[in-house]
């Protein structure tokens, strides 16, 4: 059946006027920062501590856009007649964002937790080449890392936390001993 003259015209205009009194949806960025979800992936924080320059991230990465040196170190013995101990050392970790596509691998499969997703997305640059974030700027990025979502009320207490509070807590112990006397006494 052939079209009626002119509601195509009377369709488009139908459309304009519902979208006229609708309420805009319109972000005033820069002027307002939009609110994002709290698992936003802007940037990539390092937290350097936890690093132990294993490479996983760097192998899995699929745009092999992380960039890791590193050096080895022979550590002395904990104990008398131990044996030397040899640790990797960082010398640099840089991520170039040019080229990263935000998939998140790297974060995911490191196994000491030494990256996270920070939603800081205000970090466009007029050359390509300072895209490329060093350990410094990456370790920047943390102070801007959201803290973890709180724990299901009954989830079992984490490892670390658990330990540093014993700990904390036989400090407290031992201080609040009251000092046993010197020597015998006679
Ligand atoms: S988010 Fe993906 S692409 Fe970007 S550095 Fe990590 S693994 Fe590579
Ligand atoms: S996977 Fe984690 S620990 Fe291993 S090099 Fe990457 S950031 Fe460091």
């Amino acid at each position: 059946m052939a079209p009626i003259p002119g509601s195509g015209l009377a369709k488009g205009l139908a459309v304009t006027l519902r979208t006229m009194t609708r309420k805009t949806v319109t972000e005033q960025y820069p002027d307002a920062l939009p609110e994002l979800p709290p698992r936003t992936r802007g940037v990539i924080g390092l937290f350097e501590e936890n690093c132990t320059v294993c490479m996983l991230c760097a192998r899995e990465c699929p745009d092999w856009c992380i960039y890791i040196d590193s050096h080895k170190e022979t550590v002395p013995p904990a104990a008398p007649g131990g044996r030397e101990r040899s640790r990797n050392v960082l010398d640099r970790f840089a991520i170039d964002f040019a080229l990263c596509m935000y998939c998140g691998i790297c974060i995911e499969v490191c196994p000491f937790d030494a990256l996270f997703w920070s939603p800081e997305f205000e970090y466009a640059e007029t050359d390509i080449r300072d895209l490329t974030h060093e350990r410094d700027k990456l370790r920047e990025w943390m102070w801007t890392v959201p803290a973890p979502p709180a724990l299901d009320p009954g989830a079992e207490e984490p490892k670390e936390i658990a330990a540093a509070r014993r700990t904390a807590e036989k400090l407290a112990a031992e201080q609040a001993a009251p000092e046993q006397p010197q020597g015998g006494g006679s």
